[in-house]
């Protein structure tokens, strides 16, 4: 039980402060209750709470949208991706990016409706979300809902002419889409690859029209690095997903960036060519004061100086865990470090391994949450050195217990 929260620090009802190496779910990127954030909400709160976005507009929707497009077009070329639809977390953002491209190629008159997916990657918990996530013991009770997706081989290293060859393959014969995870797959393992390889894998799609869908739910807002993932591989994306540290981690908000070419193919007087997407709560007015926050925070305070230290912090880190029997694969994309325990064959997610790394870094008094046997940092970039190296040393001691077992 958590009763208040700041910076990198939860506080539990029996008195105990907890380190937050994982940002909550990787949602928290300047700390939990930043005061600009939280003085904006209650600001936003006492004049206008929520508006119908259907017809009707205000300002801080017009704010998040205007700051976005700027933002992303620095970062990925100007005009790139100048139209933005608000949705409320990752899964929906995904959801509406799959309608845009269904619906571009629908509305362009070329019939093309196959979805490609890089294998090991997540999306999300809606049924179209999961259905280009793995497969596998999540989503197994839900399979007859889930549609066909063309799966493209993860680039392991020295196997991606595999990769291109397969993608390449699938582009060939049609289709609409490839969604992925730029640089690091999440949920899947912290799966990390190299920025040529996204260039490549975007150079083909381009080739054959296929649209390219840049997943930036949880790379986005600094974490490998620089503000989006793709601007380390020179690429602009068809579409981008953003949630996650869009509002800083504060309140749920997502949306889907599209080109000009997306938004040309939905707009017309036709009304069968409508882009039909709309939830109650879209472009919610105190979610998108806290995104206005954010927004400013990254304009105006030092955010990219911030996220430069914790990247080398962390290197230093991996260093450390990489001389640690019992550890191995220790790997780092931007913020974000990842390592495996050395463990015996058939020990999966539901292993018992997991439950007691979880109680280790807990009686620790540290938030680290293993997927299955790869633990990882995702802190908020406000974490002080000493708790990142209680965290790096946790992580190097929880070796031994792996060992033990
Ligand atoms: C977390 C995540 C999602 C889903 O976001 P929710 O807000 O949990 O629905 C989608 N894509 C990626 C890459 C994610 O990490």
């Amino acid at each position: 039980m958590v009763t208040h929260a700041q910076g990198a620090s939860l506080f539990t009802a029996d008195g105990q402060r907890v380190v937050d190496a994982i940002s909550s779910w990787w949602v928290t990127t300047h700390g939990h209750a930043h005061p600009r954030i939280a003085a904006a909400i209650a600001d936003q709160a006492t004049r206008l709470d929520q508006l119908i976005f259907a017809g009707w507009t205000h300002q801080p929707a017009q704010d998040v949208a205007a700051g976005l497009v700027s933002m992303v077009g620095e970062a990925v070329g100007e005009g790139a991706l100048p139209y933005v639809f608000f949705s409320d977390s990752g899964s929906t953002c995904v959801e509406v990016a799959l309608k845009m491209a269904l619906g571009f190629w629908a509305h362009t008159g070329e019939k093309r409706d196959r979805v490609l997916v890089m294998q090991h990657s997540y999306h999300g918990d809606t049924i179209g979300a999961m259905s280009v996530g793995e497969r596998g013991v999540y989503n197994a009770a839900y399979a007859p809902l889930l549609f066909d997706v063309g799966v493209i081989p993860f680039p392991h290293p020295g196997a991606e002419q595999a990769t291109y060859d397969a993608l390449e393959r699938e582009c060939r014969a049609g289709a609409a889409c490839f969604i992925v995870e730029p640089l690091i797959l999440g949920a899947g393992g912290m799966l990390i690859y190299p920025p040529q390889v996204l260039a490549d894998m975007a150079r083909i799609c381009a080739a054959h029209g296929v649209l390219f869908i840049a997943d930036e739910v949880m790379t986005g807002w600094g974490r490998t690095g620089t503000f989006l993932a793709c601007e380390q591989a020179g690429i602009a994306p068809d579409i981008i997903c953003l949630a996650k540290g869009l509002t800083g981690g504060a309140m749920p908000l997502a949306v889907t960036l599209a080109s000009s070419a997306i938004y040309d193919a939905h707009y017309s007087t036709d009304r069968a060519k409508t882009f039909f997407h709309s939830s109650s709560y879209t472009a919610n007015a105190i979610a998108c004061a806290a995104a206005c926050a954010n927004l400013a925070i990254w304009r105006e305070e030092p955010v990219r100086e911030g996220i430069a230290s914790l990247c080398a912090r962390q290197a230093a880190g991996a260093e450390m865990l990489a001389q640690v029997a019992g550890i191995e694969n220790v790997r780092q994309c931007g913020t974000i470090l990842a390592l495996d325990y050395v463990v015996g064959a058939g020990a999966g997610y539901l292993s018992n391994l997991q439950p007691r790394l979880l109680a280790f870094f807990r009686e620790r008094g540290l938030l680290i949450r293993p997927l299955g046997n790869t633990a990882y940092l995702m802190p908020p970039y406000c974490i002080s050195d000493e708790d990142l190296g209680r965290c790096h040393q946790a992580l190097a001691d929880a070796a031994g217990l792996v060992q033990a077992r």
